[in-house]
């Protein structure tokens, strides 16, 4: 099995505190190191040895990694397909830097009400989030909106779908998912996501809906298959095993990586992801949606048909409103 995607964590420093994430507590930075770049070859030339085809630039905050950019062109250089997701907070102050470097941007939005969606992230960024949508788009970088539907914004999800269509702008809808006690979203709220999926410029991963009304990972059954699908690797080039949220270990990634890949040691913590006992009910999308393409079911066909159906609408979004005006026009409209 080879995995083709990666998250490569920039830095575990974040600006904001979200409540449904832990990242910002971990191991307290005074600021992002600087990614060598040797340290950031060596770890690309893996990925594409184990053939990594796209990677997501993450963290914590990835553009508070001042040279985020060389990264990214170093990437763009060996091939890959590249994706940031950001709070927005930096965003315009660093979109010349990384312009034509990044296929897929996204901003995280909790709510369509600046005040509760500050509240939310701890940190001041709404109104950086639609300023970096506007200036993107002036750059003709494909963008788009996160939104993660928990028990305590299930009310956010009528504004947000009239929000993204008044932006005109797609919205990625996801259920929360819990890893370190956070409640993750309750399973009767999976049919308010389902309903709106067919609204305009609204995205819904139908996969992902099903397997929380399933119950998540099954340990005895295993959905996840972690690095098989998503390799996730440290600021300094380690392996994250079995995944970044419950890693076990981290391996210094070695220069002969396709032996290393298949040493028994690492087959040993591959074939444990998903298994493990904190492993049952797990829903990290990060490593989850990338497993349900390596087995025909269910979860592969509804994911297949969501992914189709929602290039095919933000392609037809995109040609027609290839002369968007700015935002705040549209806002005020
Ligand atoms: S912005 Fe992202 S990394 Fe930072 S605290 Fe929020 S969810 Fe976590
Ligand atoms: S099931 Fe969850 S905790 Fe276990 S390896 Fe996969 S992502 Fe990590």
């Amino acid at each position: 099995m080879k995995p083709v995607a990666a998250s490569y964590y920039m830095t575990t420093v974040c600006n904001a505190k979200c409540g449904f994430c832990n990242i910002w507590e971990g191991p307290a930075h005074l600021k992002p190191k600087l990614q060598k770049p040797e340290g950031v070859k060596h770890t690309l030339t893996a990925l594409k040895t184990l053939g990594v085809k796209y990677i997501d630039f993450t963290g914590g905050e990835a553009l508070l990694v001042r040279n985020l950019p060389d990264a990214l062109r170093q990437a763009k250089e060996m091939g890959f397909k590249t994706g940031l997701v950001s709070n927005g907070f930096l965003y315009p102050a660093r979109a010349n830097e990384i312009e034509g470097l990044v296929d897929s941007m996204s901003f995280s939005l909790d709510s369509a009400d600046e005040e509760r969606h500050n509240k939310s992230r701890g940190l001041k960024c709404y109104s950086r989030v639609l300023e970096s949508i506007e200036i993107a788009r002036r750059r003709n970088q494909w963008v788009n909106i996160n939104f993660s539907v928990a028990n305590d914004n299930l009310h956010e999800i009528e504004p947000m779908v009239k929000l993204a269509q008044e932006l005109k702008i797609v919205c990625h809808v996801m259920p929360v998912f819990s890893y370190f006690g956070n409640e993750a979203m309750d399973l009767r709220y999976a049919k308010a996501i389902r309903d709106i999926a067919k609204e305009p410029y609204i995205s819904v991963n139908l996969a992902a809906v099903k397997f929380v009304e399933d119950g998540g990972n099954d340990i005895k059954k295993r959905k996840c298959i972690g690095p098989d699908a998503n390799i996730a690797v440290t600021p300094d080039g380690k392996f994250l095993m079995p995944c970044y949220h419950a890693a076990v270990e981290q391996v210094p990634i070695e220069l002969d990586v396709k032996a290393q890949w298949n040493s028994e040691k690492m087959r040993h913590l591959r074939d444990m992801s998903g298994r493990y006992d904190f492993c049952q009910g797990c829903t990290v999308w990060c490593y989850l949606t990338p497993s349900f393409f390596y087995t025909m079911d269910k979860y592969f066909f509804l994911q297949m048909y969501s992914y189709g159906r929602s290039s095919v609408n933000a392609t037809l979004n995109r040609l027609r409103d290839r002369k968007l005006p700015g935002i705040e026009k549209i806002a005020t409209a």
